[in-house]
This record gives C-alpha cells, sequence and structure tokens, in this order.
C-alpha cells in the first residue's frame, strides 16, 4: 500500500513522518473489528480482521504498536492514537489482531469511537511499528514497570521472555482479572499493584515507589523497562538514570499518555524534537523521550 502520509499525525512537523527512517516497513491499511470482550471493567479488547500487507513477522514481532485513525471529537479533522497490538493470528487466510483498550473518563477521540465501536466497524491503521522492549543482558535481572496502558505491550514482552531469564514485574490496574491473564514465564515474579476505582489513572506514585524500593533490594546491575503516565515515568527514569546512574541502553522508559494533555499534543511536542534532531543529523537518531522535556 502506497499511500501518501494523511494530514493527521504530526501536524506542522509532517516532514520528519516522511523521513525513510521513520517509514521503514510501516504501511496503512484497515482493520474491521469481528469481537467485542469486555476483559474487565477498565479494558476493552478489540478483535480485528486485518486489510493489510504488511508481513506477518512484524505483526508477530514483541511489542508491536499500530495507530488508529480517527474522528476528533468534534469531527472536524483526524486524528491518530498509538495503540499495542496484543497478540496476531492466522485463521485459514484470516489475519486477526487484539488490541486491548483501557478506558478512561473524559471526552477523546478514542473514547467516542469506541462508544460507537459494533462488529463490521472498520478503521484506517498505520503500522505496525516494533516499539521499546526491555534489554537482556548476562543474565542481569530485569525489572519492568506497568501502568494498565502498557500491560498489552508487557503481554508481548512475557510470551517471548528469554528461557529462565531472572525478572521482576510491577502492573498498577484496578482489575485482577487483567493481571490473572499476564503470562508468566519460569524465572519472573509478577506483582499487582491494584488501584482503587476512585483513585484517578497515573496519580497514585505506586509504580514510582515499587520502582524505588526494587532497585534498593537489587543493587547489583540490572535492566529496567517502564511504560505508562509520562510524569510518573520520568520519576522513575531519573531515579535508575540520574540517581542510580544507570547508563542510558539499561533504562527503557516511555511515557504512553500524558495527563491533561492530547496524544495529538504530545505527538506534536515530540515530532519537533526529531525534527531538530534530523537537522543537526540526517541519520535518524533514537531519542530518549525525556531528554528535552516541558
Ligand atoms: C507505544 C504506545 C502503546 C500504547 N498502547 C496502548 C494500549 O495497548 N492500550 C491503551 O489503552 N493505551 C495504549 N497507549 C496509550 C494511548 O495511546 C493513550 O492513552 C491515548 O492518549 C488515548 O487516546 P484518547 O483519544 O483516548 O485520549 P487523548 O485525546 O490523547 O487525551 C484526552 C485526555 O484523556 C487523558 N487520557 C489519555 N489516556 C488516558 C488513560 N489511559 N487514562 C486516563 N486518562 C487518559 C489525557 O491525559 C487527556 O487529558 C499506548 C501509547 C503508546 C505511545
Amino acid at each position: 500500500m502506497t499511500d501518501p502520509i494523511p494530514v493527521v499525525y504530526g501536524g506542522r512537523h509532517r516532514r520528519v513522518l516522511e523521513h525513510p527512517d521513520h517509514r521503514k516497513g510501516i504501511n496503512h491499511g484497515m482493520m474491521t473489528i469481528t469481537t467485542i470482550i469486555d476483559v474487565a471493567p477498565s479494558v476493552v479488547r478489540l478483535e480485528a480482521l486485518l486489510d493489510h500487507e504488511g508481513d506477518a513477522s512484524r505483526w508477530l514481532a514483541t511489542n508491536p504498536a499500530l495507530r488508529l485513525e480517527l474522528p476528533d471529537v468534534d469531527g472536524s479533522s483526524t486524528v491518530s492514537r498509538v495503540y499495542t497490538v496484543r497478540s496476531y493470528r492466522e485463521v485459514g487466510s484470516r489475519r486477526l489482531i487484539d488490541v486491548d483498550i483501557v478506558r478512561h473518563t473524559g471526552d477523546s477521540p478514542v473514547m467516542q469511537w469506541l462508544s460507537g465501536v459494533r462488529r463490521g466497524t472498520s478503521v484506517r491503521i498505520l503500522g505496525p511499528r516494533p516499539h521499546f522492549c526491555p534489554s537482556f543482558i548476562d543474565g542481569r535481572p530485569a525489572l519492568l514497570f506497568a501502568d494498565e496502558t502498557a500491560i498489552p505491550a508487557l503481554t508481548t514482552i512475557l510470551r517471548d521472555w528469554p528461557e529462565a531469564h531472572p525478572g521482576l514485574v510491577w502492573a498498577e490496574t484496578p482489575d485482577r482479572a487483567v493481571i490473572d491473564e499476564i503470562p508468566r514465564p519460569q524465572g519472573v515474579e509478577i506483582h499487582w499493584l491494584p488501584r482503587a476505582v476512585p483513585e484517578a489513572p497515573g496519580t497514585t506514585g505506586r509504580l514510582v515507589d515499587a520502582a524505588i524500593e526494587a532497585s534498593a533490594v537489587h543493587p547489583e546491575p540490572i535492566t529496567v523497562w517502564a511504560c505508562g503516565e509520562h510524569q510518573e515515568m520520568r520519576r522513575i527514569r531519573d531515579h535508575f538514570r540520574r540517581d542510580r546512574e544507570m547508563r542510558r541502553e539499561d533504562v527503557q522508559v516511555f511515557g504512553y499518555w500524558r495527563r491533561g494533555r492530547t496524544s495529538s499534543q504530545i505527538d506534536e511536542a515530540r515530532l519537533q524534537r526529531y525534527e531538530e534532531a534530523l537537522a543537526l543529523n540526517p541519520r535518524m537518531t533514537v531519542l530518549d523521550d525525556f531528554d528535552v522535556d516541558d
């Protein structure tokens, strides 16, 4: 599929998206919802049929992400939102994926779209693109921290976990059912950080506290992967990079969403930074999300 990049993502920084490194192997396509499952009060699982040229190996990679292209809340434009492909399978000639969508309060493009989703609803997609994975080095324990938006990513990481590699996982979600579904490879301990329903997501600091405590219990060389609300992730990243002085390549931390900001605003700021990096170095570099931050 060779569609031009639509004016849905990047706004005035769209030029960077046309860079060949950014576009490598990324295709447009469609997905059509076949099944809608309420996994738990906080999560809806959409099973969808793919109409997409992407090679199967890209969908089967660890932690693939795609963009859903949806109407903005006022219907005046199209925006895009990033979701993890929790699983991929082929049934005869049909290619199916599962995407888990966390429900949140307030009006937003995804919540508005989700309220109208039925079997047969189609949506345009862009992807898949592999997202960050933990580093598995010399048997060092890998410490993983995820809020509920990162549990699909965590699921693919645990599914593909290197045999008997030591790991410790902390996951915050209000729903035990979500934790019960997570794969449990040998050598990995999983800790549920429950959140009471009245507590707002991204505010409890429980993942941050767990990270700091775990860091004290594991003074030996470790690696870290953490994804969730931006400000909480920044505190986790600062602890391991600044206080503990760990190397950049051993600390993979990414903000999946940010309280009080839309993903469109986050994308715009991120692309501006990529554009600045590209101006300095025409080969696209991997930027740490928190290197330049407001
Ligand atoms: C690589 C990657 C993978 C992701 N995978 C998943 C996934 O598999 N499942 C998933 O559910 N999310 C996932 N996310 C997060 C998802 O893209 C964001 O939550 C996104 O903002 C949702 O879009 P929206 O249109 O609902 O809200 P937006 O229009 O972006 O934001 C509107 C308002 O809602 C708030 N908001 C957004 N998300 C949440 C939330 N989860 N809880 C509380 N408030 C929120 C914002 O702070 C803002 O105030 C992923 C993000 C990334 C970068």
